[in-house]
């Protein structure tokens, strides 16, 4: 029996390669590059740094892994080469703070999906001149935060009043209204705040748009009895128990923002917000323009505390007072068609002349679809209405952590999410007990942006913003929201079905 022939040969070349294929290959790195990325968390022991990356959607490389080799430099080494690096040109990493942007060149493995740190430089026009356009947060102090960076005014300036306000001149911060926008150019300085030398504010943008699409949405909301109709055969009914409304309706007070709050009933921008807990027991709350809030009781039940609830409320209430639905609206191809007949049926309020139009936007608000941006900004602010309102901001934190380990779950992510967790200083055998049924995962409070995304950010301004607040006052309350909870299950006893008699 021939053994060599040219044809074995060629059969056990290929077998070889066949289990060359099988065998386990080395993850080969790919060389990745982003430029100004912004740190949200970094601490000891410097194992982890977590970032936010504009364009990244779906969160791949907002987990960096530092390692010996990791180099953090003031300035990139552009072509030089290594051997020329002098210790001046080196940071330390005590040195990169919460809120700096930063330029990474990391090593990204696509399989593990890990990401190793080759060099994180300081993005070149952090330090110095700078401008910044965005919203105000809030104050601490005399800075404010505007998008997540502290800014303060230099002592003479003012601030021009733009739109609405062009007639008027800020001094100092406290006489902005939260959510406004504010363009800024100063300086900024090593402590990481911008100086501001000059600059502009204008109220949150109200238009005729924001008016009409409000108008629009109270002719096509109607309520009934224990019913909330959003248009043709889609409605949901609400929970009618006093003592839960109640409770919901008292948190939302507290957190509505003194500034909407004090307008005048007849005011164009005055907002009467309503909240309704509708049954459903998916994961998921939202809000209208017309300032109704709704909250499922899916969601109710998730949430641990008076204080998560509340920042479930600000996160939708900051949706409506920075005007989000009619940014997103008026961009829509069919807009002026819905406006027109929202402006045709405006003096008539009877339910059958509801412009069909205006009844299609509802259900879409229903499960509204923000951008990542408004998202972070109804989050960002949410949580100083939240804190404002006396709550402790740290429970908002907690919820989207909670979400977060949901969503890691169903995207098979939980290493991404332990070292995460790991930062934090938290237990990373924290995984929930059971495993949430994916349809009720089908939420934008699961899925958009993820609930990762979120706690990331408000971490961040946990550790920045509001690094220096007092917390021992604020209040969780966890206690009366069990209560809450179990009132959910008080359900009208069925009726009694007689035993069949045995005669
Ligand atoms: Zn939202």
């Amino acid at each position: 029996m021939k053994i060599h022939s040219p044809l074995r040969l060629l059969f056990f070349l290929v077998l070889a390669q066949q289990l060359a294929a099988q065998t386990p290959m080395v993850e080969v790195p790919l060389d990745k590059e982003f430029d100004n990325a912004t740190v949200l968390l970094f601490k000891p022991p410097y194992q982890t740094m977590t970032v936010y990356i504009e364009s990244d959607l779906d969160l791949r490389y907002s987990t960096i892994s530092i390692n010996k080799n990791s180099l953090f430099l003031k300035k990139s080494l552009g072509n030089r080469k290594m051997e020329k690096l002098k210790p001046d040109d080196q940071l330390i990493p005590e040195a990169i703070k919460s809120g700096m942007k930063v330029n990474l060149r990391i090593d990204h493995y696509q399989r593990s999906l890990k990401n190793t740190a080759k060099e994180v430089v300081l993005a070149d026009d952090y330090y110095g001149n700078t401008g910044l356009k965005g919203l105000y947060e809030f104050l601490e102090g005399n800075q404010a935060s505007v998008d997540g960076q502290l800014v303060a005014l230099n002592s003479g300036v003012t601030l021009k009043g733009q739109n609405e306000w062009r007639d008027k001149k800020f001094e100092s911060f406290n006489e902005l209204q939260l959510g406004c926008e504010l363009n800024v150019h100063g300086k900024r300085e090593i402590d990481g705040i911008i100086y501001v030398t000059r600059g502009t504010a204008r109220p949150v943008e109200s238009n005729s748009d924001d008016r009409l699409l409000r108008r629009g949405v109270e002719l096509g909301m109607q309520v009934d009895k224990n019913r909330l109709n959003l248009g043709k055969g889609f409605n949901r009914t609400f929970i009618t128990d006093n003592v839960l409304q109640d409770y919901v309706n008292s948190i939302g007070r507290k957190i509505v923002p003194e500034y909407i709050r004090t307008l005048p009933i007849d005011h164009p921008d005055h907002i009467d917000f309503k909240y309704y807990l509708v049954e459903d027991e998916s994961l998921n709350a939202s809000a209208f323009p017309n300032g109704a809030v709704i909250i499922h009781t899916g969601m109710l039940r998730r949430i641990s505390n008076e204080a998560q609830l509340a920042a479930v409320i600000s996160h939708e209430i900051a949706h409506v007072t920075q005007k989000h639905h009619s940014k997103n609206f008026r961009k829509r191809k069919n807009w002026k068609d819905a406006s027109n007949a929202i402006i045709a049926v405006s003096t008539i309020t009877t339910s059958s002349t509801v412009p069909a139009l205006a009844v299609g936007m509802l259900s879409e608000m229903y499960v509204s679809e923000y951008s990542r941006t408004q998202e972070t900004q109804a989050d960002r602010i949410g949580l100083r209405y939240m804190y404002d309102a006396g709550y402790d901001p740290r429970e908002a934190g907690n919820l989207w952590k909670k979400l977060a380990l949901d969503d890691a779950e169903s995207l098979r992510d939980v290493e991404a999410t332990n070292m995460m967790l790991q930062m934090m200083g938290e237990k990373t055998d924290d995984i929930p007990e059971k495993p949430v049924a994916p349809e009720k995962r089908e939420s934008i409070y699961a899925s958009h942006p993820r609930a990762r995304d979120r706690f990331n950010h408000v971490n961040f301004l946990l550790s920045t913003a509001y690094a220096n607040a007092n917390f021992s006052k604020a209040i969780v309350n966890a206690e009366q929201h069990k209560a809450m909870v179990k009132r959910l299950r008080l359900k009208p006893a069925p009726k009694p079905v007689r035993p069949k008699s045995k005669k």
